[in-house]
């Protein structure tokens, strides 16, 4: 097994830029960015990180699409400390809440200097900050046991969960990303297509960094799936990860598409159907395609399973197998007693390993909650995933077992809409269901038991407290909600309504 220290990963990234000055490291809204460029701006960024007033370890960083916003992350890095995102887009309070939770003192933005900026914080413009190109490896004052970034994902209760990963969890993905046998080289061009609120974006830029490749990114105010298509064409990608929504966007087009250049095509984040994948593998015919698996908290991904060109590939309900865990964790089904089911049997598919952290932001019961103890006398992460496992040992995906959805990749806890819609109405009650469309994207429907009034407010209300993806698509009114056997409100019933 693969055991590199991040010291070891950021010494590849330094490397890039000594051996590749010249070659581009980002192509970011039609232009390239150079090694040389990419280094200047870290350094410029990492003098100022080290004047800063507060000497807080987590640093906030507004997500732009630029260098320097990626220069900000590693600046970070090699400082020894640790990144949050705070998306422009989400509205302002769900920012504040993020940075009252980590106690945020220093923020990195790349916007311009008159933008409104009314955080709390030591604000750092990162725009034209002066550097050279000198990063001595020597400098980097890090170790695995601190962290790497804090994500936000939704959480049920109306306020978003930190999921700290630690730089040990990260160096440990780089590890069994590379065990898997995935080759990169200075000549890849890789796309890099997320959010950096999204754990999938580390894969996108930090491996392709480390060799020397150049990423290429998805700018926001663009359709993304014609973008990504158009990135792929013009410039002869090698590699993307993506969200199988994507190649659903796609579908309409298969017959047009051709992508020789591309050798290893990921898909994670959801479900994926075996259908769409074969009608996927024609337009890249030299591509390797593989199924990727894992929760935000286990640090990017943490299964694989190569799909099978010609045929006998595993699948259940149509869905691709999530295959078996990478090198550095281990994977178990475990029945409600915590014991592993026999093959075959279903239950929760519960992870273990280097790649896993340690427990939520501050929140000791979530964390408490998160795990179980399991026969073998480790600690392991319950996904609150339906899976199996065959007789090899690879796993089958058959959905969640909680009222988690995914849009667009994104991870919706459909708790949190309708805990926001409950606050606005106050008297009402609330449902959210998740559903999938005629083009198997899936949508949320919001169910409201009342007669039919405007929603107009109610939509203005929801878009000052969530993102845009967790808008409802739908908004129906039942004057009495349904109930199930147990009383509660029966989800299935309104679902059929749709
Ligand atoms: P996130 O933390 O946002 O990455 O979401 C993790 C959840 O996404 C998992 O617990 C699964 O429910 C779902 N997921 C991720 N990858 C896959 C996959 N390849 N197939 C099916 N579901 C997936």
């Amino acid at each position: 097994m693969d055991d590199r220290l991040f010291s070891d990963v950021l010494n590849f990234v330094a490397k890039s830029i000594e051996f590749y000055g010249d070659r581009p490291a980002f192509f970011i809204d039609g232009e390239s960015y150079t090694y040389k460029v990419f280094g200047e701006t870290i350094s410029g960024i990492r003098t100022a990180l080290r004047n800063r007033n507060s000497k807080s370890s987590n640093i906030g960083i507004v997500l732009n699409n630029d260098v320097e916003t990626y220069s900000s992350i590693f600046a970070v890095w090699m400082e020894g400390c640790a990144y949050v995102p705070l998306h422009p887009h989400w509205p302002k309070e769900r920012c504040q809440d993020i940075i009252s939770q980590v106690g945020l003192a220093t923020i990195l933005d790349s916007s311009s200097a008159d933008k409104d900026d009314s955080f709390d914080c030591n604000l750092i413009r990162t725009k034209n900050l002066q550097g050279n190109c000198e990063i001595q490896k020597n400098e980097f004052n890090v170790n695995d046991g601190e962290l790497a970034y804090i994500l936000f994902t939704s959480g049920s209760t109306g306020k978003p969960k930190g999921v700290p990963i630690s730089k040990g969890n990260v160096a440990a993905f780089v590890g069994s990303f590379f065990d898997i046998g995935f080759e990169i080289t200075e000549n890849d061009r890789v796309l890099q297509c997320f959010d950096l609120t999204f754990d999938l974006s580390v894969m996108s830029y930090l491996i392709p960094l480390m060799k020397g490749a150049c990423v290429y990114t998805v700018p926001d105010n663009v359709v993304k799936y014609t973008y990504i298509y158009d990135l792929m064409d013009e410039h002869n990608l090698t590699v993307a990860l993506m969200v199988p929504s994507i190649i659903n966007y796609l579908k309409p087009y298969f017959d047009e598409i051709d992508v020789p250049s591309m050798r290893y095509s990921l898909f994670c984040g959801e479900a994926l159907y075996e259908d769409v994948t074969a009608g996927w593998a024609k337009c890249l015919p030299n591509a390797e395609i593989y199924n990727v698996y894992g929760p935000t908290e286990d640090t990017i991904f943490c299964t694989y399973y190569k799909y099978q060109r010609e045929g006998g590939n595993k699948t259940c309900n149509g869905i691709l197998s999530i295959g078996k865990s990478m090198s550095s964790g281990s994977i178990m089904v475990l029945d409600e007693e915590g014991h592993e089911t026999p093959v075959g049997e279903s239950g929760e598919l519960c992870l273990y390993g280097r790649q896993l952290f340690d427990g939520y932001w501050k929140d000791k019961e979530k964390t408490e909650s998160a795990f179980v103890l399991s026969d073998d006398g480790n600690r392991y992460y319950k996904t609150g995933d339906l899976c199996y496992r065959d007789a090899d040992g690879d796993i089958m995906y058959m959905g969640r077992m909680d009222s988690q959805a995914k849009i667009q990749g994104y991870r919706v806890e459909l708790g949190e809409i309708e805990f926001h819609a409950r606050d606005f109405f106050k008297d009402r009650n609330v449902v959210c269901v998740a559903y999938e469309n005629e083009s198997k994207l899936t949508e949320i429907a919001m169910f409201i038991e009342s007669d039919e009034v405007s929603t107009d407010e109610l939509v203005s209300y929801l878009r000052t407290k969530l993102p845009a993806y967790m808008i409802p698509t739908r908004i129906m009114f039942v004057q009495v909600f349904p109930l199930n056997a147990n009383g509660k409100t029966d989800r299935k019933a309104l679902k059929s309504k749709l």
